[in-house]
């Protein structure tokens, strides 16, 4: 029986609600039978001091319900019972990415919604990758994973970090998605990682999607329009979208000008028309109102368009990634800052744009500071799923 709501929002009520939803990732990966539930009950209520279901706010009351819920779906499909796959179907919830702990013991002051994982050892260097490299003036060797690890802690900033599978336009391997959720898997403090499909492959990249999100564990799609040589709103994609929708989860999209290809001939045969925001990202979130869709850049030169699409879709996001934060056009700074302020994310594009500079040069632009945390992190958090798990700094 729940108490009175009256007490929500007081420091008491929303720390034990903030336990709750800690707890619940934390300990979902663990239970395995019926006695390990009811330890977790035990404990729960114990790390609550004096706290019984029955005193519990409504709010709390019905986040333990859930949270009752979720671990008995998970005990049926783990004993061998149908569950459906509907996308409303609640045993959807159980998927290994909403499974794993993420949020650590310490307050993570932001998320890094765009970083590319170093390439895996013992693959080629990607065609375009010198160019870029070149480009954004990097010298010496690429970082490698306990690198990029050790650079992100230092700033207590989780990245998603991803690949790009555009192996159909370009002939370059991916890093393979497996190895992505690995290396998440090994720095579950710091990151989560996006998967990858070309969507060129058809069929199978809608499958490997899938196998992506609730085998591996990923949290999102990868796609480069520019690179994989597709448009997004070519109605013959609209499986793999679908797809997305389903799985609930965002779809981080290259838009704007793309770096690879510049001043090689005929750029290198990559159309920057693939990445324009109208019509292409506006009609895909038209049909697909379910799908999150992160536009990745400012979309230079289309800014305007961007700015239309982001304000008139509310499914559709925009990533300050791959510029340095004092070159971002001021139109899309304003509107960061004000009516977009829930619709932008922090993304820095590592390696190529170091996520150290980018976090000092924003603290430069002109943003109100309620706007900050905003794009720093919550909006992320929020797409992610992530809400409610954050540490309270105390
Ligand atoms: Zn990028």
């Amino acid at each position: 029986m729940p108490g009175s709501d009256s007490g929500v929002g007081s420091c008491e009520n929303v720390r034990k609600q903030y336990q709750f939803w800690y707890f619940d990732c934390r300990v979902m990966s663990n239970i395995r039978d019926e006695d390990d539930l009811k330890h977790t009950r035990n404990s729960l209520f114990g790390a609550l001091g004096g706290t019984t279901e029955e005193n519990l706010c409504a709010r709390t009351h019905a986040r333990y319900s859930l949270l009752c819920l979720r671990i008995l779906l998970q005990l049926r499909s783990q004993s061998g019972q149908h569950h459906q796959t509907a996308p409303f179907c609640w045993a959807h919830k159980l998927r290994p990415d909403r499974l794993t702990p993420v949020w650590q013991e310490k307050n993570m002051k932001a998320i890094d919604i765009h970083a590319h994982i170093p390439r895996m050892p013992g693959l080629p260097e990607y065609g375009i990758e010198r160019g870029l490299r070149r480009m954004f003036r990097m010298g010496g060797e690429p970082d490698d994973v306990a690198k990029m690890v050790e650079t992100y802690r230092a700033i207590d900033t989780m990245a998603v970090i991803f690949s790009v599978d555009a192996e159909t336009e370009t002939g370059d391997l991916p890093d393979p998605n497996d190895y992505v959720a690995e290396t998440v898997a090994a720095h579950p403090d710091v990151l989560m990682g996006f998967g990858t499909v070309d969507p060129r492959k058809g069929g199978a990249a809608v499958e490997e999607l899938e196998r992506s999100i609730t085998g591996l564990g990923l949290r999102g799609l990868k796609l480069h329009p520019i690179h994989q040589g597709f448009f997004p709103d070519d109605p013959q994609f609209a499986p793999l979208f679908s797809k997305a929708e389903e799985l609930d989860i965002p779809v981080l999209m290259h838009s704007g000008y793309a770096a690879a290809g510049a001043n090689t001939p005929g750029g290198g045969g990559f159309q920057l028309a693939y990445s324009r925001p109208i019509p292409h990202v506006d009609s895909l979130a038209a049909r697909h109102p379910g799908l999150t869709i992160i536009m990745a850049h400012p979309a230079w030169p289309w800014i305007q368009e961007q700015i239309a699409v982001a304000l008139h879709k509310p499914n559709v996001f925009i990533d300050l990634s791959g510029w340095a934060p004092r070159y971002i056009p001021q139109e899309l700074v304003r509107e960061a800052g004000g009516r977009l302020r829930k619709k932008v994310l922090f993304g820095s594009d590592y390696p190529y744009i170091s996520p150290v500079t980018w976090l000092e040069q924003f603290e430069q632009l002109d943003i109100r500071d309620e706007a900050r945390p905003l794009i720093l992190r919550d909006n992320a958090a929020g797409i992610l799923g992530l809400e409610g798990r954050l540490k309270l700094e105390s």
